[in-house]
């Protein structure tokens, strides 16, 4: 029987290379006249860049996870300056930075991806204080514009790339066999994954094909509920903190590998998008042929943690098609730093 819910997301999507030069007009749509750019101090020169085109003021202190004290910050920083929106310009963190403020101010947001992260398409904001981070959904938070301009991504170092489309990937995974998926959601989850498991490889030449997919990814990721995956990376992000990109890269191989037997169709549609004839494979496949990292105790993990992961993982119940057992998701997690070959004998082909 087919029965769902499809609520379309209701953020504008400008899409193609060298749309970053359309930012004060779709500022100017969203009737912003001052915004403050936010950006990394990475990037910081590219932002100011920006902040000149756009008669906006930069603040580019943005930083991974979204520490609170970062964002009370911004805010002491913009005070006085009439700032009439937010305009992020990077990865997940500027993105990251600019929700919370909107979340505070309910300033319009236009953002500018440079990552594949897909945040710029969610109502979800994850922000850390006293080494504990939290999620909370809201319709502040999601931004009302962006612009995707692949020719901004042609500075991201290949391994970035690399693990930033693992982390796209991840969402288009979850998304596939979601508890409340539909559809549509589908589609978009496997021709996200197709477009970006093209793509990468390709390097320079697939930056405009894995935008695309990161695109769709990132409205999975806002239109549905994730599952394990998600609450692995955000347990080890957030208490151990490893790098965000580099741990969906790791996990999402092992993280499939433990829905396979209950999720069939998700496992089929990953399958056909990655022409593999097992799922947990071909994603582990990917991960080494782009040169992603495949074990937690290369980026940082340490090994006495995976207990206390596992506890935390298994400590709050949520959705997960096959049944959340810390016994085996504390294998799950050995297996992952070690970055055991898939599948695992007890794992047969599709
Ligand atoms: P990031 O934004 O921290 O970027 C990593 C580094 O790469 C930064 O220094 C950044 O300035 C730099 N960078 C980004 N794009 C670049 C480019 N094109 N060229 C050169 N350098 C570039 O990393 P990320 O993986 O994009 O984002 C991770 C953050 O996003 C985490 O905090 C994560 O929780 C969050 N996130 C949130 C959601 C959501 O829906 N709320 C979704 C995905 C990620």
């Amino acid at each position: 029987m087919l029965s769902f819910v499809y609520t379309p997301l209701p953020t504008r999507v400008v899409f193609g290379r060298g749309k970053r030069s359309q930012a004060a007009v779709e500022a100017a749509r969203l009737g912003i006249t001052r915004p403050l750019v936010i950006t990394t101090p990475h990037q910081a020169g590219q932002g100011a860049d920006l902040a000149r085109d756009i008669n906006g003021i930069v603040y580019a202190h943005a930083a991974m996870h979204t520490p609170t004290d970062v964002t009370e910050a911004a805010l002491r920083f913009a005070e006085g300056e009439q700032i009439d929106g937010l305009v992020a310009l990077g990865g997940g963190s500027s993105t990251g930075l600019g929700k919370a403020l909107a979340l505070r101010t309910d300033l319009p947001q236009l953002v500018i991806p440079t990552s594949y992260a897909g945040s710029e398409m969610t109502n979800i904001l994850g922000e850390t204080s006293g080494g504990l981070k939290t999620t909370r959904r809201d319709a502040k938070i999601q931004p009302e514009t962006v612009i995707y301009d692949a020719d901004l991504l042609a500075t991201l170092p290949d391994p970035f790339a690399a693990t930033s489309g693992l982390n796209a990937i991840a969402h288009a995974v979850e998304g596939l066999y979601a508890a409340d998926g539909n559809p549509i959601i589908s589609l978009m989850a496997e021709e996200g994954i197709r477009a970006l498991a093209n793509a990468l490889p390709l390097g320079a030449g697939g930056r405009e094909q894995a935008l695309y997919g990161a695109w769709l990814c990132g409205a999975v990721l806002g239109s549905v509920s994730m599952a394990l995956h998600h609450k692995l990376c955000h347990v080890l992000g957030g208490t151990f903190n490893l790098p965000h990109a580099e741990t969906h890269a790791v996990i999402l191989p092992f993280a499939t590998a433990y829905n396979a037997a209950v999720a069939p169709a998700a496992m089929a549609a990953i399958c056909r998008a990655l022409n593999c004839s097992h799922a947990a494979q071909g994603l582990q496949t990917l991960a080494r042929t782009i040169g992603a990292p495949l074990a937690l105790r290369d980026i940082g993990m340490p090994q006495d943690g995976l207990d206390r992961a596992a506890d935390i993982a298994a400590a709050s119940p949520y959705p997960n098609p096959a049944p959340l057992q810390r016994s085996a998701i504390r294998e799950l997690l050995e297996n992952a730093y070690f970055g055991h070959i898939l599948p695992s004998p007890n794992q047969g082909e599709m």
